[in-house]
């Protein structure tokens, strides 16, 4: 293999794109990030802030006081996200009582679970970024690629089941996580004051990356087919492992998902993963790379809004994809195995198989904060001191306390009520599977609200739905500042997408089971009449739905004419 793989099969002539330059140019990611950050200030250069991102970091500023602040001639108030990455979601209870004490000690007090089973601190001063990540490798957790053009967090199923599934899945999803992470020691010489040299350069060579890593980010994700918590066909490479029994037969496959776009953009748009191949246990490692060489060769490193690997697969197809896949595999693909993807309820108490139980507390927008009556950051931090339960957290933003006995269940129960958190089986369906992103007032990208707005949306879609008569129904309500999907809004029921501050697009059609995208009715609608807007058509949906067919499979049934029809009668007849 050459040394300069990266990139390496782009067309001869393609203009490359500055974040190309800096990455080749940045010796393994170090750049001056080390001086930079010794520097003091409270911002970071440009091209810091992109190599910081690759440390697990982003830089970015309060959104809330930026215009106020400006008017007065004021700095913005700049800080930095800093997140974790944890393949599977799991912590051991020292590892979660690391992270909490984190919060306190350099963030601004909440743990932010993410979409992708991470975790998430908000409000760094630039003088605590350092401090934090060494308290992060302390719990011997690490922040690297949690961000950055490589392979991102691996995602997989959270199930605390105690079974030979489960564990394998486990076992795979650390292994392709330790594989995937870069040779470079930056890392741990600018967060962690290793010297420079203490790793030879030679083992410092990325056999794997190349010196410009990735085109872009890289999304893998590994379950059964029983449990698509992880939403897999939203990955660039989506993994599902097929059991014959007691027999890991082998894994299907699936390349080219990705859920960002950008709006007024047609050439960019969301797309769900395409089930290319079966292959056998043996051949997973082979298959991860060679997907992965995929994406590092032919993505295109001169426009970044495309240059994720779901291009790739659509401009050159999925034969010539296949193709070249097995080119590198080195053998033909059996075809992928028929499937049927499932979602099931992971919250509330479940036995894990071994004697012992799981409880999945439903935390709003993966916020792990104390707030007026809800104390729930105290409440796992006792259960963790007192208890010991290891933690899984899941891509739907929700934490697991697993390995709980039996007779410590009533116990755990009356310790959360007593904390204000609110058990599982007391809420609906709707605010048990609702997915807001972090949005405003900390994300850079958001164009309008979306996790502070969850409570009042469910809580206007609870109403119609209790109108409807549909409160017991499994919907799927998914809430973006920006159109980039940070919470896989175009794979639920129905998703808002932030299209300009106080309007959202508003999409409808996806499947519950995340195997098919939603399509957009409106483009761009007040938020104040978003609710409006879906009262008529949850109105007809009660009234047509056929058993077992969620509201996305009726949309989806009834068609975008259909629903504008639909909603554009029910508006001339109430005004
Ligand atoms: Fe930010 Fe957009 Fe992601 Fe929300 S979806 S966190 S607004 S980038």
């Amino acid at each position: 293999m050459p040394d300069d793989i990266s990139g390496a099969l782009t067309p001869p002539g393609t203009k490359r794109s500055g974040a190309e330059a800096l990455k080749l140019a940045s010796r393994g990611l170090r750049g001056r990030l080390a001086e930079e950050l010794a520097e003091g200030g409270i911002q970071v250069s440009e091209d810091a802030y992109q190599l910081l991102k690759f440390h697990g970091s982003y830089e970015q500023f309060d959104r809330d006081t930026a215009t106020a602040r400006k008017q007065q001639k004021l700095e913005k108030e700049y800080q930095f996200m800093l997140r974790v990455r944890m393949p599977g979601g799991r912590l051991t209870a020292a590892q979660y009582l690391g992270l909490d004490r984190l919060a306190d000690d350099h963030a601004n007090g909440t743990i932010r679970i993410t979409s992708r089973q991470g975790i998430q601190f908000h409000g760094i001063l630039k003088g605590e970024l350092k401090p934090a990540i060494a308290a992060v490798n302390h719990t011997l957790l690490t922040t690297i690629c949690a961000c950055g053009d490589v392979s991102r967090n691996v995602t997989a199923s959270p199930a605390p089941i105690r079974d030979a599934r489960h564990e394998r899945l486990l076992a795979d999803a650390r292994e392709l996580s330790e594989l995937l992470k870069p040779k470079s020691r930056a890392y741990y010489e600018i967060f962690l004051d290793e010297t420079p040299g203490f790793v030879p350069e030679a083992e410092q060579v990325e056999t794997l990356y190349g010196p410009t890593y990735l085109p872009r980010k890289f999304k893998i994700g590994i379950t059964v087919p029983e449990d698509n918590t992880i939403d897999v066909l939203s990955n660039d490479l989506g993994i599902v492992a097929i059991w014959e029994g007691d027999r890991l037969a082998g894994y299907n496959i699936a390349v080219g998902g990705g859920l960002g776009m950008t709006h007024n953009k047609p050439r960019t748009y969301p797309r769900l993963a395409s089930p290319i191949a079966f292959i056998p246990p043996g051949g997973l490692l082979r298959m991860v790379h060679a997907v992965m060489g995929l994406h590092r060769d032919f993505g295109d490193r001169g426009d970044r809004r495309r240059a994720r690997l779901k291009y790739v697969v659509d401009d050159r197809g999925l034969d010539w994809v296949r193709a070249t896949l097995e080119d590198s595999y080195g053998e033909a693909f059996e075809p992928a195995r028929p499937m049927t993807l499932e979602v099931p309820d992971i919250l509330g108490w479940h036995e894990q198989g071994d004697g012992r139980l799981w409880l999945g507390v439903p935390i709003a927008s993966g916020r792990i904060l104390d707030d007026g009556p809800l104390r729930l950051r105290s409440a796992l931090r006792l259960i963790a001191q007192r208890y010991g339960y290891p933690i899984t957290v899941t891509p739907q933003h929700d934490a697991l306390l697993c390995d709980i006995a039996p007779e410590q269940r009533a116990e755990v129960t009356a310790l959360l009520a007593e904390h204000g958190v609110a058990a599982a089986e007391t809420m609906t369906p709707l605010a048990r599977f609702t997915l807001a992103c972090p949005a405003l007032p900390t994300c850079g990208l958001a164009l309008t609200e979306a996790e502070r707005l969850q409570p009042k949306h469910v809580a206007q879609m609870e109403g119609l739905l209790a109108k409807h008569g549909l409160s017991d129904r499994r919907i799927s309500l998914r809430i973006t500042g920006c159109p980039n999907g940070c919470v896989r809004t175009y794979t639920g029921d129905i998703g808002l997408v932030g299209r300009m501050p106080g309007y959202y697009a508003l999409y409808v059609g996806g499947d519950f089971e995340g195997t098919r995208l939603s399509f957009r009715l409106f483009d761009r609608i007040a938020e104040a009449a978003v609710f409006e807007t879906l009262d008529p058509l949850l109105r007809d949906y009660a009234a047509e739905g056929q058993p077992g067919e969620g509201f996305g499979d009726w949309c989806n049934r009834t068609g975008l004419e259909g629903l504008l029809g639909r909603a554009w009668r029910a508006q001339a007849a109430s005004t």
